[in-house]
């Protein structure tokens, strides 16, 4: 994935994981608008573009259609779904949903979650509130946004966290929310529940077995006309390819859990040489080489250089192979 890429998703989430908790307190301004108009619908349509998350694929449409109101007959429909007419009313924090009472075991766990994670939330909710659970992992989608070397840390205290605590009962209170058939919070549970549940399980593996059929991969059909460029693995914009080197073989491998079958990387490579093909119904899990050359040795010191795929290709637009073409950037001075 691309650092531009990957920050943008990673944005698109914080912004998700803030709106979402503001849409479960008292309905804020924006909340009267249409959902067309929301940047939470904008985020969700990010994220299904960039990532084909299923739950921000289907929260596209349903919160487009929410039609704009006047903002207290939004706070009457937010108090009618909190108060729960014929249910039991919404719980909103964790030890009250999970262990039957406010602060609890649960309030104290999760404080010190954010404190491991350097964080020490203000304001007047407990800490094991639904609002600030949910900014706790937009703030997480924050930090890896901004640092994209440190953002797979960022991305698996998140994911942790929703295993421990954020999945195990906001699904159930999206859920809730989802069955009040409210025009407005209808959608928006369903989004919370989807979400959560689709970030809290590893959705790879599951989601090729059931769709193996319908997957499309990239393939190499022709394997010399791929120069190893490396061009389609700066733009997947899931790391589903990348390019591994060893002492003697540089290859392109792809990591077929992780394709999201966006296409970017056949449309970017200038020399034809990756196609997408759909899978049939066997689809090989483990990461697989669609390109392999060996690396070329200088000619005077032995040092492995570049593939020989790649050579082959300079020298094809250099029109001629000449000389110094064998040695590595050391020698080459010695030969030229
Ligand atoms: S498939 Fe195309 S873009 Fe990718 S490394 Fe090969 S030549 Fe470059
Ligand atoms: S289709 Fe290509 S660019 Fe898109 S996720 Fe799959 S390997 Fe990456």
């Amino acid at each position: 994935m691309t650092n531009r890429s990957a920050t943008k998703i990673y944005s698109a989430q914080a912004e998700l994981y803030y709106l979402l908790a503001e849409a479960l307190v008292e309905p804020p301004e924006w909340l009267a608008n249409a959902g067309k108009d929301w940047e939470l619908t904008a985020a969700v349509q990010t994220l299904a573009q960039l990532t084909g998350s299923r739950a921000a694929q289907r929260a596209v449409d349903a919160l487009g259609d929410i039609p704009a109101e006047d903002i207290s007959i939004r706070r009457r429909r937010y108090r009618l779904v909190a108060a729960g007419a014929g249910r039991p009313p919404l719980s909103l924090y964790e030890s009250l949903h999970r262990e039957g009472k406010l602060y609890g075991a649960l309030t104290d766990a999760v404080a010190q979650v954010y404190h491991i994670a350097g964080l020490e939330p203000e304001g007047a909710e407990l800490p094991d509130h639904a609002s600030v659970e949910l900014s706790f992992l937009g703030w997480l989608a924050e930090k890896a946004a901004a640092s994209p070397a440190d953002a797979a840390d960022w991305q698996q205290l998140a994911r942790k966290f929703i295993e421990v605590h954020a999945g195990q009962w906001l699904p159930e209170v999206g859920q809730t929310l989802a069955f009040t058939n409210d025009a407005v919070y209808a959608p928006i549970g369903f989004l919370l529940m989807d979400w959560l549940k689709e970030a809290a399980r590893p959705p790879r593996p599951q989601r090729l077995n059931a769709e193996a059929c319908n997957l499309r991969l990239p393939i190499i059909p022709d394997a010399e006309a791929c120069t190893l460029c490396g061009f389609c693995v700066q733009v997947c914009p899931t790391q589903a390819l990348l390019i591994r080197e060893t002492g003697t073989e540089t290859g392109l491998i792809l990591k077929p859990l992780d394709c999201i079958s966006c296409d970017k990387c056949e449309q970017v490579c200038e020399y034809n040489a990756l196609t997408m093909r759909k899978t049939g119904e066997t689809v090989r899990t483990e990461p697989y080489a669609l390109r392999i050359s060996e690396r070329v040795a200088c000619a005077h010191c032995g040092t492995p250089m570049v593939s020989a795929a790649e050579l082959d290709a300079i020298a094809v637009m250099l029109g001629e192979r000449p000389q110094w073409l064998n040695y590595c950037m050391d020698c080459r001075p010695l030969f030229m």
